[in-house]
C-alpha cells in the first residue's frame, strides 16, 4: 500500500484534531499539529513580551524565530508540543496563547518559517497534518485533502465543556466570541486565508458523533491509498 499524505484544514474547534490523531493511528502514521506549532510562537512571544494584549513587536520577533525550536514528544498515549526543551502542552492550551496565536498567524515571515518546517516533516509522507493552510499551501498536492467545518454554536459548546473539563473558569458567550472572531481572521487574513480548495473532501460534522466521522474519513483515506 502507497504512503500518502492526508491534510486537513478546517475551522478552530471543530475536532479536526481528534479525528486527525484517530486517522493517524488506524493508519499508522505520524501526527502533525500545526496550530500547536503556532500557538508555541504565541507562548515564547508573550513570555518575552514581543507580544502584548495590543501589540506585537514584528522586527524583535523576526530576530528571535531561529531561537524558537518547536518539537513533539510523545507522554502515554498522547503527543506533548515542546517549546526548546520544555512541555508546554498546557500551557499552549489557554485562551490568550489561541488569541496570540491567531494574531501571530497573520504575519507572512513567521508563517514561512513554520510552512518549510511542515514541508520537512512530510518529505518521507505517511503522515497526517492538520491546520488551516496544509490543503492551500503545505501539501497542495496531498493524496487526500479535507476540509472539516461546523456551526460556530456547536463549536464554542466543544470548546466550552473541554475548557470547564480542565477546570478553567470560562463563559459560553465568551468562546462564541472568540471562536467568530478567529474565524473570521482565519479566512479574511492576506496571507493564507483558510478556504475550502476544490478537491477536498468537505466534513461537516454539526450533527455527526465521532463514530459516524470516522467512519467516513476511513472510507475516504482506503480509497486515497488504494488509488
Ligand atoms: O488549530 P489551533 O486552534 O490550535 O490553531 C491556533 C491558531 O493558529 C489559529 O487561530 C490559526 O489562526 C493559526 N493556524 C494557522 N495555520 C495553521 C494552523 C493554525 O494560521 N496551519
Amino acid at each position: 500500500m502507497k504512503k500518502i499524505i492526508v491534510a486537513i484544514d478546517g475551522y478552530s474547534s471543530c475536532g479536526k484534531s481528534t479525528m486527525a490523531k484517530a486517522l493517524a493511528k488506524y493508519a499508522g502514521y505520524t501526527y502533525i499539529d500545526t496550530g500547536a506549532m503556532y500557538r508555541a510562537v504565541a507562548l515564547y512571544g508573550i513570555s518575552k513580551k514581543i507580544i502584548t494584549k495590543d501589540n506585537i513587536d514584528e522586527v524583535r520577533l523576526r530576530t528571535e524565530l531561529d531561537n524558537i525550536h518547536i518539537g513533539f514528544i510523545k507522554s502515554g498515549e498522547q503527543q506533548h508540543t515542546t517549546l526548546n526543551g520544555e512541555d508546554v502542552e498546557s500551557k499552549i492550551r489557554t485562551m490568550e496563547v489561541a488569541d496570540g496565536a491567531s494574531r501571530v498567524s497573520t504575519i507572512g515571515f513567521v508563517r514561512k518559517h513554520l510552512v518549510a518546517l511542515q514541508q520537512k516533516m512530510g518529505e518521507q509522507k505517511g503522515i497526517v497534518m492538520d491546520g488551516r493552510d496544509i490543503t492551500t499551501v503545505v501539501f497542495p498536492n496531498a493524496e487526500l485533502k479535507i476540509f472539516v467545518t461546523a456551526a460556530p454554536e456547536t463549536r464554542a459548546q466543544r470548546r466550552f465543556d473541554e475548557l470547564k473539563e480542565k477546570g478553567d473558569n470560562v463563559i459560553y458567550e465568551d468562546i462564541l466570541k472568540q471562536v467568530i472572531e478567529r474565524d473570521y481572521r482565519d479566512s479574511h487574513r492576506s496571507e493564507s486565508p483558510l478556504t475550502q480548495t476544490a478537491d477536498s473532501m468537505l466534513l461537516d460534522n454539526t450533527n455527526l458523533n465521532k463514530e459516524e466521522q470516522f467512519e467516513l474519513i476511513k472510507t475516504w483515506f482506503n480509497n486515497a491509498v488504494k488509488e
